[in-house]
């Protein structure tokens, strides 16, 4: 390849045979891949994938799949069990969308994950990410899938450019486009392979040239990876004191009495106190829980799950 030469749709094409060969030995295996997975099972994999590492997500999704298989199995759980099994993943307001999305799948769509694009969109907690990986990884289509992964991996390799993360823009979803192979299949690979590789070997501040399959074309690496570390990526949280912490100990605490089979778990005011020592944040966090439909307070001040 030329120093002028533009990387396109038929260098991406003929890179899919290569691409595909490192799938097969180096893919992580996960659960939700492969022939045996559902569609349902893709989505609540992306859902749950949305904002925590892939590793941590499997036996949450393990466990979620066990107990609802289907639409209609978790379409009729209480938000009780469903706020349960989220367990630690975060940001728990995802789990109540799930249920919401997968009640619309029922009522709108006869329990079968829609194939047309804009009905998923259409669903609750379902954007243009998730909607694009279900029809490319559940169901085989050819549409493009653009994450931060993907993103990195074409800017870096291809277009010999640090990505400079934020949000997804019509620039990094028409090059997406420009580049994605015409046959179905291969852009399935295409898709899969380049967010693998984002995830596991160019990493933002770690790649792995030695393990990546495009390492005899990326364009980054041959110019010797100008602007490393420029990426704008987003501050690390911290966790310990935050009102994250907080409403994640409450939840935590219900989530407790469910396990022991407590048929209908409650928190009175004095549990929790008995939770965190400052009482003004505690009682702010329980408000913004109950304002997000997490928890619901009671005329005494105690919490429960709600209905
Ligand atoms: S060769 Fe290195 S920089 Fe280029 S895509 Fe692979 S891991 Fe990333």
């Amino acid at each position: 390849m030329t120093d002028n030469h533009t990387f396109g749709r038929e260098d991406a094409e003929a890179l899919v045979p290569r691409l595909w060969a490192w799938w097969k030995t180096a893919a992580r295996n996960l659960p939700w891949r492969g022939t045996g997975a559902s569609a349902w099972g893709v989505l609540v994999s992306e859902v749950m994938s949305q904002q925590t590492p892939m590793s941590r997500v499997v036996p949450y999704w393990t466990d979620w799949m066990h107990r609802w298989p289907t639409p209609s199995s978790c379409a009729s759980a209480s938000k009780a069990q469903i706020l349960t099994a989220w367990g630690n993943l975060g940001y728990p307001s995802r789990a109540l969308r799930l249920r919401a999305c997968a009640q619309a799948i029922v009522e709108r769509f006869g329990g079968s994950v829609p194939q047309d694009y804009r009905e998923l969109v259409s669903l609750p907690g379902v954007g243009q990410y998730t909607a694009s990986a279900v029809l490319s990884f559940a169901f085989g289509k050819r549409v493009a899938v653009v994450d931060t992964n993907i993103r990195r991996v074409v800017s870096r390799a291809f277009d010999g450019a640090e990505s400079i993360g934020g949000v997804t823009t019509q620039a990094d979803l028409a090059r997406a486009v420009e580049l994605l192979p015409r046959e179905n299949t291969a852009s399935v690979v295409w898709n899969q392979t380049l967010m693998e590789i984002g995830a596991t070997v160019c990493t933002s501040s770690h790649p792995r040239c030695g393990a990546c399959p495009l390492a005899g074309i990326c364009q980054w690496k041959r110019t010797d990876y100008p602007g490393m570390g420029v990426a704008r990526t987003r501050s690390v949280q911290k966790w310990k004191g935050t009102n994250r912490q907080v409403r994640g100990i409450v939840l935590k605490a219900l989530r407790r009495q469910v396990k022991d089979g407590v048929a209908r778990p409650y928190l009175a005011p004095n549990d929790l106190e008995a939770l965190w020592p400052d009482s003004d944040q505690l009682h702010a966090c329980v408000v913004a829980l109950d304002d997000d439909g997490l928890v619901a307070i009671g005329r005494d001040g105690g919490v429960t799950f709600p209905d």
